[in-house]
């Protein structure tokens, strides 16, 4: 194997690497936040309040990351399934109304 060739599978082994890392990382993240938000609000659905199992909890963004709401823990709140829906229905609901809007009126 010529050195170009070793230093190429190199730099493919570091990327790869690398990528696993981040992976972890996002991972650990994820399950530290949702066990942060879930004590934070006891166990509960940040709407409707009910009881909430951590394995059926869903994060929420307040402000979506779309309108450049951060992973920060103070935007995130637990949400069960049906209230989770829900958002996402009247979010999708109102972009569609708004954009009619616009259309009619262009
Ligand atoms: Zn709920």
């Amino acid at each position: 194997m010529s050195a170009a060739e070793q230093a190429w599978e190199n730099a493919g082994k570091q990327q790869h690497a690398y990528f696993l890392a981040l992976r972890i990382e996002r991972a650990a993240w994820l399950r530290r936040t949702r066990e942060t938000l879930w004590d934070r609000w006891g166990g509960h659905c940040a709407i409707c309040s009910c009881e909430l199992p951590i394995s059926h909890m869903t994060i929420d963004h307040i402000c979506p990351k779309r309108h450049g709401g951060s992973d920060e823990i103070h935007n995130l709140r637990p949400l069960c399934k049906r209230c989770h829906e829900e958002l996402n229905w009247h979010d999708q609901c109102l972009g569609a109304l708004l954009l009619s809007w616009i259309v009619a009126h262009a």
